[in-house]
């Protein structure tokens, strides 16, 4: 008790600091810290003493071009706002969020506080538990308000520390989302039964309306937005017993996003059905639609580029649901290095497009690629001086350098007869989306000895099974070695995350060539294994990479196939080539440390 008493209590000048962070203070901590030095720290101070700014001091500091300091000097990592945030938040002892958009219960953020609440406070609820409300603050000593919102939603308060300029743009966004479910939910509601009219309204009078009032359309431009942002690749509107789900597909995997009334999905539904151009009526048969839109304007201010959505409905027994393809000619057409050939391939294929005539196959299950590879490719030889034209199953993506046709089974019109009325449209280049039968492969084969370059796609496990199967159809070995100059098998795999993939260790030099066998892999070994984070969803991955395996038809290769196809010595003669097997490609580029081992697996034959 007495030594107790004789300590004396802190003066209050030394407490926890209480209040609205200012810039001053935040520079003296980061000096305190170490993080930044006193001729940094000077600069800034006269800088910042010119002129006052309504920046959120986070954000101007991260603004200001400070890099940290380390023990050796400096270390050259830029301290951004979230960088600094992240450091404010071990300051105070406070968990750092980022804040990901797809994990925030949206629908109950304006049960804990309002907007304006939320704004002044600069403060924005996350996540609402049984027990315990998250919040996410960029003040935090700024917490007198605390107590009011304990009483409000009876619930412990958790604060977080999340970058300010995050926690501006999601307070808007959240609440401008949560206002129109509620909105679009009560016009349901209204209009029991005549929904459909209802929405037609809402959709033709949006443009005089309030902002506030326009419910579904709103929600509807939230979905592709964030799906935008996300990189997904598919939309989902499910309807179930209870609830509409919406998932997207990112990076080839579902994540359920949002959970909305059914009243709300099926106006969602009918919303995107009216600007697809398709019957807004007809609910009890699949229908196909097309819309074309505009990303949001970048965060560099540069306008949004075109986006291109295949929608598709389908009758379930809770509803109507609808998936929308996502086609973002940033990622359909790439640059030809940015496909992922390794450099082998890479040459030998730009070698191969420039051919004045011969057919070339694209080969691989749905989803390897083969889109993006032939759009790509296609975009690269449609200059001015050449004529471009397409017959697929569906069009993919408009393309405006390309003269795309769509067949048509219903009207006759399927590749074989759209391939013939194509080559009366003096045609240079041609891609047939697909060769099903002898019939379309027999057009393509008179296409290429006429003079044309034609590119086709197959659905065969690997290059060498492409020649098979065109024998299989019933071509003659002859008629493949004059026209077939290459064939390309293509498989995706997923790629690390590199802001969190960590070394891998047991995969050695000696684990790929026993998986390679018999090829042995040239080049250092630097695998890496999955860890996962915020970037990449907790997955581990982040994007995608194509694996090639490319088969080119020389003299050695042509004798294989005519007079007598033998695939072994066609596989024999394109190895020696050259060629590199799917496996093969796939364990270089787990040597490189771009994707894991049993992604490879996954994802191709074996040897
Ligand atoms: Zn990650």
């Amino acid at each position: 008790m007495k030594t107790a008493a004789a300590s004396p209590a802190p003066p209050l000048a030394t407490g926890p600091y209480k209040g609205r962070l200012e810039w001053p203070l935040l520079l003296q901590w980061l000096r305190e810290d170490g993080w930044v030095g006193a001729e940094d720290a000077d600069r800034v101070t006269a800088r910042f003493r010119a002129g006052p700014s309504s920046l959120h001091p986070l954000v101007r500091l991260g603004g200001a071009g400070l890099t940290r300091r380390s023990a050796a000097g400096a270390s050259g990592v830029l301290l951004d706002t979230e960088l600094l945030t992240e450091w404010l938040a071990g300051r105070c002892g406070m968990p750092y969020l980022r804040i990901d958009p797809l994990r925030v219960d949206v629908g109950r953020v304006s049960d804990v506080m309002s907007v304006q609440y939320a704004q002044s406070r600069l403060a924005l609820p996350v996540q609402v538990g049984a027990t315990e409300v998250t919040i996410a603050t960029a003040e935090p000593y700024d917490t007198g308000w605390l107590g009011e919102i304990e009483s409000h939603v009876r619930r412990n308060v958790k604060l977080v520390v999340a970058n300010p300029d995050e926690i501006r743009r999601y307070t808007t966004e959240f609440y401008a989302l949560a206002r129109s479910v509620r909105n679009a939910q009560k016009s349901g509601e209204v209009a029991t039964g005549a929904s459909f009219e209802q929405l037609v309204e809402l959709g033709k009078t949006a443009k005089t309306l309030d902002a506030n009032d326009q419910g579904v359309v709103q929600v509807v431009d939230w979905l592709w937005q964030y799906a935008f942002d996300q990189r997904a690749s598919d939309i989902h509107l499910e309807p179930r017993r209870d609830m509409g789900a919406i998932r997207f597909r990112i990076d080839g995997v579902l994540h359920t996003v949002y959970q909305v009334p059914l009243a709300v999905m099926a106006a969602m539904t009918s919303r995107i059905k009216l600007l697809g151009r398709m019957d807004v009526v007809e609910k009890r048969r699949p229908l196909d639609g097309r819309i074309k839109t505009r990303r949001p304007e970048g965060a560099d201010g540069k306008p949004g580029g075109e986006v291109e959505m295949r929608l598709s409905t389908l009758p379930t027994a809770f509803g109507e649901k609808m998936v929308m393809r996502i086609f973002d000619p940033q990622t359909v057409v790439k640059g030809l290095p940015a496909l992922g050939f390794g450099e082998h391939e890479g040459r030998a294929w730009a070698e191969l497009i420039h051919r004045p005539h011969g057919i070339i196959l694209v080969t691989g299950p749905t989803g390897s690629g083969k889109t993006t590879t032939l759009y790509s490719t296609l975009k690269q030889l449609a200059t001015e001086e050449v004529n471009v034209c397409t017959i697929e199953d569906p069009i993919e993506m408009i393309e405006p350098a390309f003269n795309q046709t769509q067949v048509q089974p219903a009207l006759d019109m399927g590749f074989a007869e759209g391939l013939r009325a194509l080559m009366r449209q003096d045609p240079d280049i041609i891609m047939v989306g697909e060769i099903r039968d002898l019939e379309t492969a027999e057009m393509a084969i008179q296409a290429a000895l006429t003079g044309h370059l034609v590119f086709s796609t197959l659905h065969t496990n690997d290059a060498v099974g492409a020649v098979t199967r065109l024998a299989d159809l019933g071509v003659p070995g002859y008629l493949i070695s004059a026209t077939v100059i290459g064939v390309l098998a293509q498989r995706l795999v997923r790629t690390l995350c590199p802001a969190c993939k960590v070394r891998d260790e047991a995969t050695t030099r000696d684990v790929l060539d026993d998986f390679a066998r018999p090829w042995r892999l040239s080049g250092g070994v630097r695998a890496y294994k999955p860890v996962g984070c915020l970037e990449c969803r907790h997955t581990g991955f982040r994007g995608r990479a194509g694996l090639y395996e490319l088969l080119l038809m020389n003299d050695a290769a042509r004798a294989a196939v005519h007079p007598a196809l033998d695939a072994d010595a066609l596989r024999r003669a394109a190895v020696k080539d050259g060629l590199r097997p799917l496996r093969l490609a796939g364990g270089m580029k787990v040597a490189e440390g771009h994707t894991t081992l049993a992604e490879v697996l996954r994802n191709t034959p074996g040897l």
